[in-house]
């Protein structure tokens, strides 16, 4: 850590607790000098800056454009009004068939577990989710188990949120022993950011919980670059491996940080050696204040056809777009 001391083996949720969580700061640790907006601007309430220190630490000091300080640097650009661009592009709140689930797709329901995660991605689609009346408490979960209970063609339970391992490992084994009761649920996918974020979060209890002989588990991170992966990140990816657990990463294409064919193959490469497979590469979804990452479809798709002709086919991520509606996400090389 080469920015701001933690303690040596701080645990994962002390290092949760001490986020950064001003461009001000950032602007001073990693000297800066950038138009950082103040705290208590109109466009970081809702959504303030938030960075764990394990991230800072890779991002390269006095590099206004570094790639991974793009991601959580709030911009004045995210003031400006855009069309198309909504502030729920995805207008969940229409396939919500009970509270804390939203089921879109055949045989998969995703679980919104919390609203916290360990970082605030600028580009975030759910930046604006009205998260206080979609996440139930624990008499309103029992209900909505019921719902998981009741409809036999679900199969796999993806977990999601916010970032679900910000839970505690009690809260997440509980909903795993509760899935685990329901005979036709046989996969549990989690989709989180933290291992990469904070890998201190894969703790000897959290494999634990994870291994359940009785269901399949899978991991689906969340890295848009190959400078997120470093030799801890590689150390929560063995333990999980380890455990079980067979994990994929999904990435946004994001204009500026990780829109070229070097980039994207880097990822890939970076991480294969992690023992992650890409998975989904998504078009940004088009929520206010993320246009100036938008790279449309064309450019996107040429991208991903050079990317075809360097790589192995199983590290070349699909590039996906969500429409809302749609029975799956759709494939945008279809649409070119
Ligand atoms: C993306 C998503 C899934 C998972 O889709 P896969 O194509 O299986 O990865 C499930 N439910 C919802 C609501 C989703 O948005
Ligand atoms: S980790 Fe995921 S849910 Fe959390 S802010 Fe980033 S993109 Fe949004």
């Amino acid at each position: 850590m080469n920015t701001v001391a933690l303690k040596q083996h701080a645990s994962w949720q002390e290092i949760l607790a001490s986020t950064i969580n001003s461009s001000e700061e950032l602007c001073r640790l990693l000297e800066l000098d950038l138009e950082a907006l103040p705290e208590g601007h109109p466009l970081l309430a809702g959504f303030p800056v938030r960075v764990p220190v394990p991230y800072l630490s890779r991002i390269e000091k006095g590099n206004p454009d570094d790639p991974l300080l793009l991601q959580v640097f709030p911009s004045i650009q995210e003031a400006r009004h855009v069309p198309g661009f909504s502030d729920l592009p995805l207008q969940e709140s229409q396939v919500n068939p009970a509270s804390g689930i939203l089921h879109k797709y055949h045989g998969r329901a995703l679980l919104l577990l919390t609203s916290a995660c360990a970082i605030h991605c600028r580009y975030c689609f759910r930046r604006h989710f009205p998260y206080a009346q979609t996440i139930p408490g624990r008499q309103a979960w029992m209900e909505s188990l019921d719902y998981l209970k009741e409809d036999t063609s679900i199969r796999e339970v993806v977990f999601s949120g916010g970032d679900p391992l910000t839970l505690p490992d009690r809260s997440l084994a509980w909903f795993l022993d509760a899935l685990a009761d329901i005979d036709h649920i046989q996969t549990v996918r989690i989709h989180t950011r933290l291992p990469i974020m904070i890998p201190q979060r894969v703790t000897r209890t959290l494999c634990e919980i994870l291994a359940k002989p009785s269901m399949r588990t899978m991991l689906v991170l969340h890295a848009n670059h190959a400078r997120e992966l470093d030799g801890d990140v590689d150390l929560a990816c063995q333990k999980l491996r380890n455990a079980g657990v067979t994990l994929l990463n999904q990435s946004v294409l994001l204009r500026g940080i990780n829109d070229s064919v070097t980039a994207l193959e880097s990822l890939s490469e970076r991480l294969f050696s992690a023992g992650v497979l890409p998975y989904y590469l998504h078009m940004l979804d088009r929520v206010n204040g993320a246009a100036h990452f938008d790279v449309d479809d064309n450019t996107a798709s040429t991208l991903v056809r050079s990317l075809q002709q360097r790589l192995p086919g199983y590290l070349v991520p699909k590039l996906v777009r969500e429409i809302p509606g749609q029975h799956s996400k759709i494939p945008v090389m279809d649409m070119t």
